[in-house]
């Protein structure tokens, strides 16, 4: 079967935003006028066609990524939906991994907002082209030309308008293509009729500026243009569409657009700057792996090349268990078997399924670049290389931060047991940011990830998904101990008393590694004084003890256990001996050793109006938060900052309070560092109260 549509006809595209910009309006109008959808479903009403999830619709906010394919002038579009929400910022990067470009959305009266950077710089750092829409001309202090100022100031982006609107707030009627140099008025509520006319006069000094810095915009990045506007010839529009492409791809300028999603003013053009300006899979770098000798290799984008591709979301949907699929190198066929190279395991893939919100068509194959859904996958988690499994390949895989939050869950039925861990099993493979055990000591799980809401989205899936219902403890910050320094420990576990006895004695060096450093394993002792077989029984011992630290219970990370010697007895001796004989070394060790607690700190950026900036930066300094930095532009302060989280509860709303609504703030876990001491006293009491 040959392909559907030719490579550089693919757009795998992802809609970034501020909450509440507008990312879901907008992609449910784009299905709507790619023909996908028959009714324009409002957000507000919660019937908006892209947020399936029953709770992303309660809670206004997107946070699964699912593809949608849609079609427009003989282009096929991957929409990969992004979440807009800050807990979910592993999603965005997880989206951002498999797409080829991006709308970033912004709204015509706030401009940049404080998440609009973090999706940007996110965007940046995966190397994303983009084109900027500025949405909502049609509210109260819409101001175009303000929002891409603020590109400028703000992300330091060379935001270049090709189009500008007609009007703003109620008497937003229409655009004007600088590219064309046509002016564009919408004329029916449903912006499915409009007239392309000529530019009428009084507009005409305006667009005839911005297309001028248009033109001196893309011919910079050609000599044979910038000769031919030099030389005072006109630029045909073919070649000032393929320069603004040229430049958009190699992430050189941000073509900015503008509209109403919510008043259909404005998609169609945006579907054209899509097609017109964004990647196709072969514009951009291949994808990038290793074979399994851990040797570089690349995964060229071409049908006939073995199979590569990633695994990048599950979903569970009310037809059962979803694998979104990228393919960067080959074909994928329904009843084949492929080879996860993160597990090891074969795999068959069933069905493959081409998708559309809540409906979905059967496909028998699907080609290099391209985004499918597999069914019948029972063991691969997001992230996992599905590869030909005669070409084994591992594609780079996203780090994924600790989790920094967690909470204890238990069924409201006793019997649910079984079904809650199913369940959990499902969440977990889904999203490899969100976690769960089982504490030894109690009894009890505990579920762990980035944040409180995550959790709480988790415990509302359950419900929703799996028809789980949870009782749910206090959040409770993921502390962490390590050790500061080194220290020599003895371990000593003999027990002769009669018939077969215990004998196992080891001694270890321990030292506090940097941040990050994870735990180490050394053996040096010399000349057998541990015979070889026991020394992984020491490692586990140790392993184990560290899973919770001597101040308060929390798991010891970030140091190295040398074994330098020790004693064996031929009879008595035995694994078990080992094991425990190391753990006791750990105990000893980190008791006397100067331990210490870590705690998670937040990157947390703040935008208020400046008249607020004290009182916002004096509530930042009560939290402990360390200041890293402020930046003022256009009366509004950005404030930079760095917050353990466990004072960050209730953050939002304390901010909102402080500045009257105005306020904005968004933040994700950074790094760990040490608790100061009176806290630590603190944390350490209320563990033994429990
Ligand atoms: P998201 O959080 O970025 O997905 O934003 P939504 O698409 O959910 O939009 C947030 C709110 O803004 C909803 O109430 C929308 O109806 C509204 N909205 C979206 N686009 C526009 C627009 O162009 N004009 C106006 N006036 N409202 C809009």
């Amino acid at each position: 079967m040959p392909r559907d549509y030719a490579i550089d006809k693919v757009r795998n595209i992802g809609i970034m935003a501020h909450i509440d910009a507008g990312k879901t309006t907008t992609s449910e109008r784009i299905l709507f006028y790619t023909g996908k959808t028959h009714k324009i479903g409002e957000v507000h009403d919660g019937g908006a066609t892209m947020d399936w999830m029953a709770q992303e619709q309660e809670r206004g906010i997107t946070i699964t990524s699912a593809a949608t394919t849609c079609i427009w002038k003989n282009h096929k579009i991957n929409l990969i939906d992004t979440p807009g929400h800050v807990d979910f910022t592993m999603e965005v990067e997880r989206s951002l991994r498999v797409l080829d470009g991006a709308v970033e959305v912004f709204t015509a009266k706030e401009g940049v907002q404080a998440q609009s950077i973090k999706v940007w710089n996110q965007a940046n750092k995966y190397g994303v082209p983009r084109i900027a829409y500025v949405n909502k001309m049609d509210t109260l202090g819409a101001d175009f030309f303000y929002a891409v100022d603020q590109m400028h100031e703000m992300l330091g982006a060379n935001a270049v308008p090709i189009e500008l609107p007609i009007g703003k707030e109620d008497t937003f009627q229409g655009v004007i293509d600088l590219v064309n140099m046509k002016a564009i008025y919408f004329r029916d509520d449903e912006g499915k009729i409009f007239d392309t006319v000529d530019i009428p006069a009084d507009l005409l000094p305006q667009a005839e500026e911005y297309r001028q810095k248009l033109i001196e915009s893309v011919a910079e990045t050609d000599d044979a243009l910038l000769e031919k506007f030099f030389g005072g010839e006109e630029l045909s529009v073919e070649e000032i569409k393929s320069a603004i492409r040229k430049s958009t791809i190699s992430l050189h300028m941000l073509p900015v657009l503008c509209g109403s999603s919510y008043k259909n003013k404005g998609i169609q053009e945006l579907l054209d700057a899509v097609v017109d300006y964004l990647p196709s899979p072969v514009d951009i770098p291949p994808m990038a792996g290793t074979d399994m000798d851990g040797n570089p290799i690349t995964c060229p984008v071409d049908d006939n090349a073995p199979l590569a591709g990633l695994a990048f979301k599950i979903a569970t949907d009310q037809f059962g268990r979803l694998t979104f699929y990228r393919i960067y190198s080959g074909k994928i066929t329904a009843g084949s078997y492929v080879l996860n190279t993160t597990t090891g395991e074969k795999e068959r893939i069933s069905r493959l399924v081409r998708m559309h919100s809540n409906s979905r068509a059967e496909i028998q194959e699907a080609y290099a670049g391209d985004i499918v859904a597999i069914i019948g996958l029972k063991d691969t988690s997001t992230g996992d290389t599905l590869c030909d499994e005669s070409h084994p390949v591992k594609l780079e895989n996203m780090d994924y931060p600790d989790p920094v939050i967690s909470m204890a869950i238990e069924p409201k039925t006793k019997g649910d047991q079984e079904k809650m861990t199913n369940a959990l099993l499902k969440l977990a493979g889904e999203d490899p940011s969100f976690h769960f055990k089982t504490d030894k000591e109690t009894g009890q799980t505990i579920i762990a990830g980035m944040g409180e809401l995550h959790l709480n989205i988790m415990v509302d899936r359950m419900k929703r998904e799996y028809n789980v219902e949870c009782n749910v403890g206090a959040p409770q910050v993921a502390y962490k101990e390590t050790l500061r320094g080194s220290i020599e420990a003895v371990g000593k576990y003999i027990r002769q008393s009669g018939g077969k006895g215990q004998y196992g004695h080891c001694v270890v060096e321990f030292e506090g590694l940097p941040a990050g450093s994870g735990y180490q394993f050394v053996d040096a002792t010399v000349g057998g004084s541990i015979p070889k077989e026991y020394i992984p029984a020491v490692d586990k011992g140790i392993r184990e003890a560290a899973q919770s630290g001597v101040l308060a219970g929390y798991p010891t990370v970030d140091f190295k256990a040398t074994v330098v010697d020790g004693s064996y007895h031929e009879v008595d001796s035995s694994e078990a001996a080992f094991m425990i004989a190391g753990s006791m070394a750990f105990k000893e060790a980190f008791k006397k050793g100067s331990s210490v607690i870590l705690e998670p700190i937040m990157k947390v950026e703040v935008q208020v109006p400046d008249k607020y900036l004290g009182d916002v930066l004096g509530d930042l300094s009560r939290r402990r938060g360390n200041v890293l930095g402020t930046t003022l532009k256009n009366g509004n302060q950005t404030i930079e900052a760095e917050v353990p989280l466990s004072e960050m509860s209730g953050y939002v709303t304390d901010l909102r309070s402080l500045t009257q609504g105005r306020g904005d703030s968004s933040m994700e876990p950074c790094k760990y560092a040490e608790v100061p001491r009176n806290i630590a006293e603190k944390i350490i009491g209320d563990r033994a109260k429990n």
